[in-house]
């Protein structure tokens, strides 16, 4: 079983990994930007994953979604939204902020 912290690595790897593949087939898509339905901010499409043919979501976005499906916090894409809208990610956040401080170290 792993830990929550666990999860949230490995699929940070998995994310970057995305970007990183997205800009390897075409690096343009770091300057096309488009507004995230999660966040609501202009993102690179970089990185970013359309989910149930619906919700384009940026990378950042990306990473709580995939975190959050295999933590089971979420079932699907609008609860994320919902939950980023109502400031209720904090435990989710707090698994990301904590390991990017890990990072650094
Ligand atoms: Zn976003």
């Amino acid at each position: 079983m792993k830990s929550e912290l666990e999860v949230t690595q490995e699929m940070q790897q998995v994310v970057e990994q995305m970007r990183l593949d997205d800009l390897e087939e075409n690096p343009d898509l770091e300057n096309e930007i488009f507004d995230c339905d999660c966040c609501g901010k202009s993102k690179p499409l970089a990185g970013s994953v359309l989910y149930e043919n619906s919700y384009r979501l940026c990378n950042d976005c990306v990473l709580y979604a995939e975190v959050g499906f295999e933590l089971k916090k979420i079932k699907c894409i609008q609860e994320l939204i919902d939950a980023m809208e109502d400031k209720r990610l904090e435990e989710i956040c707090e698994f990301i902020k904590k390991d990017e401080a890990s990072m650094k170290n």
